[in-house]
């Protein structure tokens, strides 16, 4: 298992920042990928706004959060930054109102009736939302996602929803020790990309890796790795918390 230091201060964080950027570069450097084609995207779910603050001096205006609700209590807070808040977790129906105000991207359609809805309050509110597809690769019962066979559907359902735009597939590998059981997960996401994309060749991107794994996920052909833990510090909720209780 990996330890997660807490940053003390800011120039703790931004060491932390660098050590991750430059596990990053190293990956890239042996396999032969430019670092530049991997976004690193901070997760700053449970954080209190003034460490969202740190981040943001440090140069990253991009931050992923878990839960609505907590997204809009920091983008209210925030509201003076320059800020893109991207929602990485699963949303029920009920909740689209607030991703449709201030949402910039979201990793997690998971559904026709979602997007309808998500598609309905964009439109009356003006606005455009980057879209990942979900893809549970884990066959696990407990994680959100479509099945991979039922994505290119899914998309093709969506074709007619003027403000999303879906750029990618998102996918959470299993929980495992076991690297190869990991790796697998990623392998499938970007074959199952792969394939979509010569039909929709708009949909590029690869949303998959996290503190645990994304280093594997690198090398896989991830291009967004969402980081929280090796960049802020170890959580005390468990991942459990926010991955498979209805938020
Ligand atoms: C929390 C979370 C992450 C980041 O996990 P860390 O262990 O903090 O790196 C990535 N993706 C999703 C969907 C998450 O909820």
């Amino acid at each position: 298992m990996k330890q997660y230091h807490m940053p003390n201060s800011v120039k703790e964080l931004a060491a932390n920042f660098q050590n991750i950027q430059q596990v990053i570069n190293a990956v890239c450097h042996r396999i032969g990928r430019d670092p530049q084609t991997i976004r690193l995207l901070p997760v700053t779910k449970t954080l209190a706004v003034n460490r969202i603050e740190q981040a943001h001096q440090l140069g990253f205006s991009h931050f992923g959060e878990n839960k609505v609700l907590e997204a809009k209590s920091k983008y209210e807070a925030l509201q003076h930054l320059n800020i893109h808040w991207i929602l990485i977790g699963h949303l029920q129906t009920n909740k689209v109102k607030y991703v449709a105000k201030f949402i910039d991207e979201f990793h997690a359609l998971d559904s026709f009736k979602l997007a309808e809805k998500l598609n309905h309050r964009l439109q009356l509110e003006k606005r455009q939302l980057q879209v990942f597809i979900q893809v549970n690769t884990s066959n696990e019962e407990s994680k959100f996602g479509v099945k991979p066979e039922q994505a290119l559907t899914l998309i093709e359902q969506c074709q007619i929803f003027s403000q999303l735009k879906i750029i990618g597939l998102m996918t959470l590998a299993l929980h495992s020790q076991e690297s190869n059981e990991v790796r697998r997960c990623f392998q499938s996401l970007r074959a199952l990309r792969d394939n979509i994309q010569k039909i929709y060749p708009d949909i590029k991107r690869l949303s998959m890796g996290m503190s645990s794994d994304f280093e594997i996920a690198i090398e896989e052909g991830a291009t967004d790795i969402r980081v929280g833990q090796a960049i802020f510090g170890a959580r005390d909720l468990p991942d459990s918390y926010y991955w498979t209780e209805a938020n």
